[in-house]
């Protein structure tokens, strides 16, 4: 078994998506576990689609999966793209291979053809809906001779592997240690469909053997098909790689993480304008931890300190305030200019209306430090900047006029404003917030009313980016425009 602290290059793990829609978080938190494992022990991680179940096929999914991994950094070593020593790397274009493979358990006695018809199958579902000791087939088709002329003939039929009918199958899984299954409760479940495709339980075998998978990282929910698995192994004669279940990732209710707690896929939380480290981080700690405090990682500290050894068996709670306290935290850390580069690809794709064609970087690398502290996601950054890029901005006059103040006392102060900004020479935000504030003393109005009617008439916003940088970076003409328009809209009869 590998430890922290000892390198183990011929590691070669596997992340198996199937393409069945947008990767949930908890598959990407197996992918993280599993790339991290690979990376700490400079082994391989390869990417494996597994697409057995045509039903549940989505369009689109493959490449998803593809995006999710690239923008979470998760790089793969062999893959259905980049293809390596054992490709394909997509089960649909593997088919000869487990037909071969079930042939081979029938010859062995380790697996037969089963001709029942779904109808017969549904009537023993239904008339042993209260029987317990029943797993989905009665065996009927075990015992026929597979050689005689009858059989052969058939042309539609599953391949059920036939299990031990009793005894106990144990293992050790290196998160939960040693656990016994007893064999009854297996049945003999179905290895190849009647359309010629195989189930994930026979593929996923075939494909970790022929790829000479060294250990196997996914969720719980495969922990009770194990046994199964094991006989599968045990049927080929072949070593088993070792294995580690995950545990699962519930709500704070307790229940299992689903879309009714809100976001569920990696991409969503990309839409919703979390960092792809702040995910990054806060999944790789749902289920690992180094010491049970440190929350805040760096990519190589991850790659450096994870061990499966650290892996917990007990649900892991997904706690949004977490991640978003992260996501504020990584948005921090980030540089001016890592920062602009983020928001820059966020508004290419949600607010394309800021550039109208080219993203003028400069300007957005003036905002930034503006709104830096305030932003809790990427999302947050909108509201805050729309007036810098449209002059369109619009508010209601009660929001121009200040507390205490009316129409004209508001009226004056723009003509007031107006004359100072035509005034100045200089127009960088020291510059204006001295001769702001001195207008607004000499006003005889209070210097929050004053700044107050410039903020709204020149953001739309009561709650703006701090004013004078602000005012700096739309510049005097705009400026000037924005306090006429306030003058105009304020003359104007209700
Ligand atoms: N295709 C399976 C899934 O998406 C993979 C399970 C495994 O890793 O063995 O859950």
């Amino acid at each position: 078994m590998n430890t922290s602290d000892t390198k183990n290059p011929g590691v070669r793990v596997r992340f198996a998506p199937s393409p069945t829609g947008d990767p949930h978080v908890g598959n990407v938190r197996t992918a993280i576990f599993t790339w991290l494992f690979a990376r700490h022990n400079s082994g391989n991680f390869i990417l494996r689609i597994e697409d057995t179940d045509q039903t549940r096929k989505i369009a689109g999914s493959v490449e998803r999966i593809f995006d999710t991994l690239s923008w979470m950094g998760l790089d793969w070593d062999e893959g259905p793209d980049l293809g390596g020593p054992f490709q394909p790397y997509t089960q649909s274009e593997r088919l000869n291979l487990y037909a071969c493979y079930a042939e081979k358990l029938i010859e062995t006695g380790h697996a037969y053809k089963c001709f029942c018809s779904t109808e017969r199958l549904q009537e023993l579902r239904n008339n042993n809906r209260k029987n317990p000791d029943f797993t989905g087939y009665d065996r009927k088709c075990r015992d026929l001779d597979n050689s005689s002329e009858k059989v052969s003939n058939q042309k539609d039929f599953v391949v059920r592997f036939a299990m031990p009918k009793e005894g106990i199958t144990d293992f050790n899984d290196l998160i939960r240690g040693d656990l016994s299954f007893d064999n009854r409760l297996q049945g003999d479940f179905v290895i190849l469909k009647s359309d010629g495709f195989p189930t994930y339980h026979l593929a996923h075998i075939v494909d970790d053997y022929k790829m000479e998978i060294s250990h196997v990282i996914r969720s719980e929910e495969w922990l009770s098909s194990v046994p199964k698995h094991i006989q599968i192994y045990r049927a080929f004669g072949w070593e088993m790689p070792d294995l580690a279940h995950l545990p699962t990732i519930n709500a704070p209710d307790k229940t299992k993480l689903s879309k009714r707690h809100g976001a569920t896929s990696a991409l969503e939380f990309r839409e919703l304008g979390y960092l792809p480290h702040s995910l990054f981080n806060f999944l790789s700690l749902l289920g690992w931890s180094l010491d049970g405090s440190t929350e805040l990682f760096s990519v190589n500290d991850l790659v450096e300190k994870f061990s499966l050894e650290r892996v917990s068996k007990s649900p892991a709670i997904f706690d949004i305030e977490k991640l978003n306290w992260m996501n504020g935290h990584y948005i921090r850390q980030l540089t001016d200019n890592e920062l602009t580069d983020h928001l820059i690809s966020y508004w290419d794709e949600h607010n394309p209306e800021f550039f109208s064609g080219k993203p003028d970087k400069q300007r957005v690398l003036k905002i930034v430090p503006l709104i830096r502290d305030r932003l809790k996601t990427l999302v947050d950054a909108a509201p805050l900047v729309t007036f810098f890029f449209k002059d369109d901005f619009s508010y209601e006059v009660s929001e121009l006029i200040q507390s205490g103040l009316n129409d004209s006392d508001t009226q004056n102060i723009l003509t007031l404003v107006l004359e100072k900004i035509n005034q100045v020479n200089s127009f960088d935000s020291e510059s204006l917030e001295i001769e702001l504030r001195a207008l607004a003393k000499s006003s005889g109005y209070k210097v929050g009313q004053v700044l107050g009617v410039i903020r709204v008439a020149t953001s739309g916003l009561k709650v703006s980016p701090p004013l004078f940088g602000s005012l700096e970076i739309l510049g005097k003409d705009r400026v000037i425009s924005d306090i006429q328009k306030a003058k105009r809209i304020l003359s104007r009869p209700n």
